[in-house]
Formats: C-alpha cells, structure tokens, sequence
C-alpha cells in the first residue's frame, strides 16, 4: 500500500474527513500491550483491531481469526507469495504477518486500525504509510518485574520464558524507531496516555483532509 493508497476515513473528532491512522503498539511480551489493546478497543468504537495470521501453535484460551489467524507454513508461504501480507517477519522461530485485505476494509469503513505488532513490522509499516502510522512503544517499569509478569501468566513453559526475556532485551533495543515511548508501571495511567496520544493524532492537521475546503468556505466574502 503506498501512502497516497491510504484510505482516507471519515468523520473526524472535529467534523472534517480524514486519513485513517494506522496505530503500532508494540512491547516485549508481558509489559501490558494486550491489556492495554483490550482496554483501547472496548472504550473507542472508532477503532479495530488487525489481527495477524500466525504459524505458531495456539495458545490454551486463544481463538482462531480472534487472536490470529492460525495458519500453517505452506499457507503462510502462499500468502507471502500473493503479496496478501502488508507486512510479515520472523519472531520466536514463527512466521508472524498482517492480511492487508483487513486493514483495507476497516480504513475504508472510516475506522483506524490498531496493530499488536513487533519493531519488525512497526518499520515495514512505517515504509509504506508513512505519515499515516503511529508508533507507540510500551516498556516494562524493568526486567525483573517482566519476568514475574511472564511467568506469573502461566501460559508457556520456562524455557520459552527465558527465550522471551532474552528477545525483550533485543526488542527494547528498538525503542528509538518509535513516536512514543511509555512506561507500564500502572496499567490504567498507561493506557490512558495510549488513548490520549490516538486522540491528539486523530487531531492532526496533517490528517485533515477535508479542512481546505472549509478554510476556503470561511474565507469567501459574507
Ligand atoms: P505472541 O506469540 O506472544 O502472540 O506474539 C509474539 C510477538 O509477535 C509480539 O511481539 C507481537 O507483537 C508480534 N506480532 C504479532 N503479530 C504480528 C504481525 O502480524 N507482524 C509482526 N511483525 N509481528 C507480530
């Protein structure tokens, strides 16, 4: 998708057309993002989710085409190859990519388009639409506090823990190709000021399309 292909969506906070805005949060595992992305999506409407498909195995409580599409890796290969991905990249020995037919759908329903996606895919995304991504980045208050969140989820063996602790280190190394960086050191604040920054990108001039035609109209003689 190039950036001028980005669908422009409708019905700005301030009453004029807009570009959609594409909105990246992505943290290691364990500093909060889902419960924040859960929070986001039920108290904004305006706003869904893209969700990925995946080579890796479902989780116990995970749904198919809820969390992920699960697909296998011939599938996922045949999609690559059909160019059905806006981006995709390799995490934890899985393939992880976004359908772009989805994310096409939503902007042009006039809704934004929240991704849970890694640094891989915040940069590919970035390439493409430009002006039109948000980069949010969530770090946890520290590593130790990461490693109890991990492990106090219970949903992978120890070993996988420390493989995903030692790939936060790796993923915090990205801090920098970000708009926003937070700290989760309180859920609720952090989400908040997740909310505040899409509401305040929503506002901006760049992404008001349709706010020459009321300059012009405001500045045609009474
Ligand atoms: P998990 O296996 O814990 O659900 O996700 C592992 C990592 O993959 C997370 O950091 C998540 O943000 C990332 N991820 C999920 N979907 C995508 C995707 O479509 N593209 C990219 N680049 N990363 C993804």
């Amino acid at each position: 998708m190039a950036e001028s292909d980005t669908v422009i969506a409708q019905n700005s906070a301030s009453g004029f057309r807009r570009r959609g805005v594409l909105f990246v949060l992505s943290s290691p595992s364990g500093a909060g993002k889902s419960t924040i992305s859960r929070k986001l999506l039920a108290d904004d409407p305006g706003l869904t989710m893209s969700v990925s498909a995946t080579t890796r195995p479902m989780r116990p409580g995970e749904q198919d085409g809820v969390d992920y599409h699960f697909v296998d890796l011939p599938k996922f290969k045949e999609m690559v190859a059909n160019h059905e991905f806006l981006e995709w990249a390799h995490v934890f020995d899985h393939r992880y990519g976004t359908p772009r037919a989805a994310v096409d759908r939503v902007l042009a329903s006039g809704n934004d388009v929240l991704f849970d996606i890694d640094w891989q895919g915040a940069q590919q995304l970035y390439q493409i639409a430009g002006g039109d991504v948000v980069r949010v980045f969530i770090l946890p208050p520290s590593m130790v506090e990461l490693d109890r969140r991990l492990r106090a989820r219970a949903t992978d063996p120890s070993d996988v823990i420390d493989r995903r602790m030692a790939r936060a280190q790796s993923e915090i190394a990205h801090w920098d190709g970000y708009d926003y960086v937070l700290v989760n050191d309180d859920v609720e604040a952090c989400f908040r000021n997740v909310r505040t920054i899409l509401h305040a990108e929503r506002l901006k001039r760049s992404r008001q399309t349709g706010l020459i035609g009321f300059i012009r109209k405001l500045n045609t003689p009474v």
